[in-house]
């Protein structure tokens, strides 16, 4: 495979990011790129692998930044991109002192909306053959939206990504209100984000699959990195092991699939 063909993992640096890296590193024949939003970050870490004898590729890339996004989306415009893994991602825990609307609007940009606008600046580089992963959780399980009427509008077979983006921005209004509970969104900012990821997923498979590309999600366990404040229970390798897995050998897309491979219903048990 060509120096040409290349994989991309956002949010990089460290955490599972870094690990999906390294595995790819030893496992895909075409260039990986280590991106993240801070340079001097994302340098160190492409360091730490070259030491191990491992050669990725690096680019700043803060998903949140339509410029940067540009930059980078025009530095590949001539490669041929066989694997993108959307891993950036933030959550704020319980204890967390910034305001309510404040983290509900930082975790929709970033999870969800700067997943998405990424992705699209990145699909035409994207040819046949190509996995898309987006990196969920199974806090993206509609289950955890108590609304009934709220899942049916997510689940939709018809759902376009316009509907989405509004469904989402009815979201951060909702919680400007103070009426996202009444309205039945749940109060975590964190699954609405990675609902409208797994949301995404779907539409984005249904376009590109007669193009033979695969668009996946994947909760990738309980992993143990800076987001847990180092609980859980897989470390960031063994979590990397199953999204470098499907990213390398996958041949369905539309799949919700857990951190032990299994596929799950989405709107499941
Ligand atoms: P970490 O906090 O360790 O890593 C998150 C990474 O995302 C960091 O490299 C961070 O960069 C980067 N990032 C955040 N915002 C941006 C941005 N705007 N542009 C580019 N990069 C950004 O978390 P994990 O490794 O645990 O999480 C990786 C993914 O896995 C996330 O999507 C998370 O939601 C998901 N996940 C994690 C679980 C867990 O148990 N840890 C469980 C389920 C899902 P920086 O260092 O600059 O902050």
């Amino acid at each position: 495979m060509s120096n040409d063909y290349i994989a991309i993992v956002t949010g990089a640096n460290k955490g599972l990011g870094f690990a999906i890296v390294k595995d790819l590193c030893e496992n895909f024949k075409g260039t990986v790129y280590l991106t993240s939003r801070d340079e001097t970050r994302g340098n160190e870490a492409c360091e730490i692998l070259r030491k191990l004898g491992l050669k990725p590729e690096y680019h700043q890339l803060d998903v949140s930044d339509p410029q940067s996004v540009q930059r980078f989306a025009s530095y590949i415009q001539n490669k041929r991109v066989e694997i993108l893994i959307n891993n950036a991602g933030i959550l704020f825990l319980k204890d967390a002192k910034e305001p309510k609307l404040f983290q509900a609007e930082q975790t929709i940009l970033t999870n969800y909306f700067a997943l998405v606008n990424f992705c699209e600046a990145i699909l035409p580089c994207v040819k046949e053959g190509g996995k898309i992963i987006n990196v969920s959780s199974s806090s993206g399980h509609l289950s955890r939206i108590p609304s009934a009427d709220l899942r049916k509008r997510f689940m939709c077979e018809n759902l376009t990504l316009n509907e989405l983006n509004l469904l989402m921005r009815n979201y951060m209004e909702a919680v400007k209100n103070n009426e996202e509970i009444d309205e039945g969104w749940g109060d975590s900012p964190y699954v609405i984000s990675k609902v409208g990821v797994n949301a995404y997923t779907f539409i984005l498979n249904r376009k590109l699959s007669s193009n033979g590309i695969i668009v996946n999600c994947v909760h990738p366990g309980y992993v143990m990195s800076d987001m847990t404040r180092g609980a859980g229970n897989v470390s960031p390798e063994q979590a990397a092991k199953l999204v470098t897995e499907i990213a390398l050998n996958s041949k369905t897309g539309g799949l919700y699939i857990w951190h032990n491979g299994d596929t799950v219903n989405w709107n499941g048990p």
